[in-house]
């Protein structure tokens, strides 16, 4: 028999983050997007829900056993408040599931730090050259006697500005194409590190940046996981990550669909509230019918993962079809809106433009298409 529902445990912690969402989140979410500084105030709050150890070795803190559920329903409930914020328990569970991987002192020393919300650790896989086609990564790892030397640059970095390390993905010396490749361990203030800011059209708190790394001494316990399977270990775990982002996008569209019902409710024109129009109302329904359909999409990505069943492909289209879904209802709110949907007053247009990120973060719309193709036509079909 088929169920929709979620289970009590998920439910209970999905109406606790509703509240704080609503109550918390939502009222400064215009603010701190606005801002470059990264809430850590917030984020520390978001610790002590439990919020950002969904998947985590309980030892450290986290919730134990991975629960790719659970942390869809947190994603998508916290966006309805502030979908930046929103985005960490994913960004969190991406990174800290490969720290797992490392050392005792490196598990010790960063995995509480980061579940607590006292501190932020970057991944950073894009370069100038390579965005898309990760693997052509060109950050080279040196070996030396107590670990390697580090250099290349790496852009386009989520929370690079306020991140006390980054996950750097370099490879062995004439290596080439994902072959060769291993996840490092890199402190931001070591030297040889230089942080640049990128600012975006969204997204400001999340400390958008470039890492730029000249001969940056990595030591032998800062490889994370084995050595040259660095890139196969990563896009497992984008599997996880996708489904939860999708998700995130929605929370932020439903927050301004419901903005606009009760804005359509409100304002008159013609001497009628402008909802007994069907140019307002029909939009309205058609957005919350996307909106439900790429919700349910999502959730069926993440509960196959949970099931153990294959799921990448489903991961992609929860990638790409829910964040414009999210950004077309987010636009039709506007619209709802009048003028004032436009206005930097109101939340909408902030909330479009950090959803905007999701159509090219974690990877593009034609990336997850190919993904999606190549399993319909077979691997051989599609040209890379
Ligand atoms: C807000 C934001 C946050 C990010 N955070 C991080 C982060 O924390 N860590 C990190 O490592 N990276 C991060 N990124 C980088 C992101 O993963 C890359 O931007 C993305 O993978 C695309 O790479 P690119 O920008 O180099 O574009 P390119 O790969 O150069 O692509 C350019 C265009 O060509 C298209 N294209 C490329 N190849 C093909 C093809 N074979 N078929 C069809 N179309 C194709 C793309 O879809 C795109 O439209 C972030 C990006 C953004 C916008």
């Amino acid at each position: 028999m088929v169920s929709f529902a979620f289970d009590e445990e998920h439910e209970e912690f999905r109406a606790t983050l509703a509240d704080f969402a609503r109550k918390e989140l939502l009222p400064n979410y215009r603010e701190r997007a606005a801002s470059t500084e990264f809430p850590f105030e917030v984020f520390r709050k978001l610790g002590e829900l439990g919020v950002l150890g969904i998947g985590l070795p309980e030892e450290y803190g986290g919730t134990g056993d991975e629960d790719p559920v659970l942390l869809g329903l947190a994603t998508e409930t916290l966006a309805y408040g502030d979908v930046n914020l929103a985005s960490a328990p994913v960004q969190i569970g991406l990174i800290a599931s490969q720290l797992v991987h490392g050392t005792k002192e490196v598990r010790e020393r960063y995995l509480p730090a980061m579940i607590e919300g006292r501190e932020t650790v970057a991944i950073a896989l894009t370069e100038p050259g390579s965005g898309s086609d990760a693997s052509a990564l060109a950050t080279v790892a040196r070996p030396i006697d107590d670990g390697w030397l580090l250099s290349g640059e790496k852009t386009a970095i989520t929370w690079a500005c306020n991140a006390s390390a980054a996950l750097v993905y370099a490879r062995e010396p004439g290596s080439s194409r994902s072959k060769g490749v291993s996840c490092f361990l890199v402190s931001l203030d070591a030297p040889g590190v230089t942080v640049s800011p990128m600012p975006g059209m969204g997204c400001l708190p999340l400390g958008w940046g470039s890492i730029h790394m000249d001969e940056v001494h990595v030591p032998t316990e800062h490889l994370i996981g084995e050595l040259g399977r660095g890139f196969h270990t990563v896009m497992d775990h984008f599997d996880f990550s996708r489904a939860a982002l999708g998700l995130m996008c929605l929370g932020a569209a439903r927050a301004s669909l419901d903005e606009a019902a009760t804005y359509a409710n409100q304002r008159e024109t013609f001497g009628r509230p402008i909802g007994e129009y069907q140019g307002v109302s029909f939009p309205l329904a058609e957005h919350a019918t996307y909106l439900e359909a790429a919700r349910w999409l999502c959730y069926r990505a993440l509960w196959l993962r949970a099931e153990g069943k294959p799921h990448t492909s489903l991961a992609s289209m929860s990638k790409w079809w829910p964040p414009v879904v999210a950004k077309d209802a987010i636009e039709a709110a506007m619209k709802i809106h009048g003028n004032l949907g436009y206005s930097a007053e109101f939340p909408l247009q902030q909330r479009f433009r950090d959803v905007m990120a999701y159509l090219v973060a974690d990877g593009t719309s034609e990336i997850q298409k190919r993904i999606i193709s190549r399993e319909i036509l077979g691997r051989e079909s599609v040209a890379f």
